[in-house]
């Protein structure tokens, strides 16, 4: 009963909301990050989008506009990961806040003296555990490339991260699978990466991942979606813990293009 219920109001909002089939049509041709998905995925991409720009407070910044083509690349983006997982993956927060380049965020940390410090460095995006998530336009569009930069991606899988608290570099698995296998593909791919960099040598991902291991987590998860067969070759356990959570496998659907 209360299933029927929630899929009535669904159908309901979408047949109010539902992102239009042109612009739509033009943003799963445009962008290469959605090259190989179905008809089926793309629908359900589009309702996910569609419901997310609902559900969530897409607010710009500083003067910037996002009309409707903006919003809806925006939200296909940041869908994409949730495609099998569902935006109740995204629940307990509501706001992304858009700012229209870099923006200085204000950072108090503790330092290893236990002395208390403040700073401000540009960024491009941001996610803060139970809030927004904080993007920078320039950076968005400069994602647009497949080259496993995708500052949209990278914020929200940080969100995915933090359903569970603290992000740490593990989101909270589905009871198939195993956390020991999870921490031992990430853990291995972590310290083999941190010694590519100390030896000077180019890794499978960019050397942000060797920041920690929730970093290490995101730059990975916008690898998978972007230069899947790279990130297979480069780190297969990783990739295929990856595959198992996100319940897709762009590898294969990037490889049948090819
Ligand atoms: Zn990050």
């Amino acid at each position: 009963m209360l299933e029927r219920i929630r899929r009535w109001r669904r159908e309901r909002i979408l047949g109010q909301v539902a992102i239009d089939p042109a612009t739509w049509a033009h943003l799963m041709a445009e962008l290469a990050v959605f090259a190989g998905l179905d008809a089926n995925e793309r629908g359900r991409l589009r309702d996910l989008a569609s419901l997310f720009l609902y559900e969530k407070r897409v607010e710009p910044l500083e003067g910037l506009v996002l009309d409707d083509a903006m919003r809806a690349g925006l939200a296909a983006f940041a869908c994409l990961p949730v495609l099998n997982l569902g935006l109740e993956a995204y629940r307990g927060w509501h706001t992304v806040l858009v700012y229209p380049g870099g923006f200085l965020a204000r950072h108090a940390y503790t330092d290893e003296h236990g002395l208390a410090h403040e700073e401000a460095r540009p960024l491009a995006g941001e996610a803060w555990e139970g809030g927004p998530v904080v993007l920078s336009w320039d950076d968005v569009e400069s994602s647009l490339a497949l080259d496993g930069y995708n500052v949209v991606l990278h914020e929200f899988c940080h969100k995915l991260d933090m359903s569970n608290g603290e992000a740490n570099g593990m989101p909270p698995l589905p009871q198939h699978m195993s956390r020991e296998a999870w921490t031992a593909a990430f853990t291995a791919a972590y310290e083999a990466l941190c010694r590519d960099i100390d030896a000077g040598q180019e890794g499978v991902l960019d050397v942000y991942a060797a920041e920690s291991p929730a970093e290490f987590f995101a730059v990975a998860c916008e690898s998978f979606f972007e230069r899947p067969l790279a990130l297979k070759l480069g780190m297969p356990a990783v990739y295929e813990q990856l595959r198992q959570y996100f319940r897709q496998d762009p590898g294969w659907r990037m490889g049948a293009l090819a």
